[in-house]
């Protein structure tokens, strides 16, 4: 087996410490990995690709919450609105929109958060800084999506050892967090901060996260085309 108790025990402690959640990023890893790190009290699990969602899903306890962390095509949603329990990557109204009819089909409201743009690479999804504010005021003046719950933001920093630059991008999301979080008609339900992975967990949490995305600490190394 691969997965690294010591690393999952010792950032389990350090996310308690802090008051966030430990979502287990177990994408491409078999579900005998998920199954070890649940019998040890895992619930949290996060998963990238919606075939490989499904796939897990029909083979693992029914107790698990799956969260979908990557980029999600419209026509995918279904297959994942029955069971899933947080979708992070919502990087368009169109999505949002899109999510709220599958919801609709179904009478479940869906947990979404809205992805922000924060890193300096080009290639992340998301919205930029000011279009998710301009976005969320939207959301919760107009109410007109009833079957999505969008309880928080999620971002990814850059790719860098230069820690302040990430701290820095961070700081930035917890802002905007903050200043969403304030607004007029915003619901308490709105409380989810996603952000930190393996590299920069630490760091998200010092500036904020009360969620963080885990991965390669605790399963292993994925390979390169992930
Ligand atoms: C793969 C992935 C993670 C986990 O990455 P690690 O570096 O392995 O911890 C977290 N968030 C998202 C959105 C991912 O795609």
């Amino acid at each position: 087996m691969s997965v690294d108790k010591n690393n999952y025990s010792q950032i389990i402690k350090e996310t308690n410490h802090g008051n966030a959640l430990l979502v287990a990023v177990s994408k491409t890893k078999p579900s005998e990995d998920i199954d070890e790190l649940y019998e040890i009290g895992q619930k949290d699990f996060g998963e990238n690709y919606v075939q490989e969602l499904v796939a897990k899903n029909d083979a693992l306890p029914k107790d698990i919450c799956w969260h979908f962390i990557g980029h999600l095509q419209s026509n995918k949603i279904k297959y994942i609105a029955p069971f899933v329990h947080l979708i992070h990557g919502v990087d368009s109204i169109k999505l949002l929109e899109a999510i709220n009819k599958e919801g609709k089909k179904i009478n479940k409201k869906i947990n979404c958060l809205l992805q922000v743009h924060i890193a300096q690479e080009e290639t992340k999804f998301g919205f930029d800084l000011q279009e998710a504010f301009d976005t969320a005021q939207k959301i919760f003046q107009e109410d007109t999506l009833g079957y999505v719950n969008v309880c928080g933001l999620m971002g990814m920093a850059s790719f860098s050892d230069d820690a302040s630059l990430v701290r820095n991008e961070f700081k930035s999301l917890k802002s905007l967090f903050d200043k969403i979080k304030h607004l007029h008609n915003v619901p308490s339900t709105f409380n989810t901060l996603s952000m930190g992975m393996s590299g920069d967990y630490k760091i998200a949490i010092e500036e904020g996260s009360n969620l963080v995305r885990v991965g390669s600490l605790i399963f292993g190394n994925r390979g390169k085309i992930h």
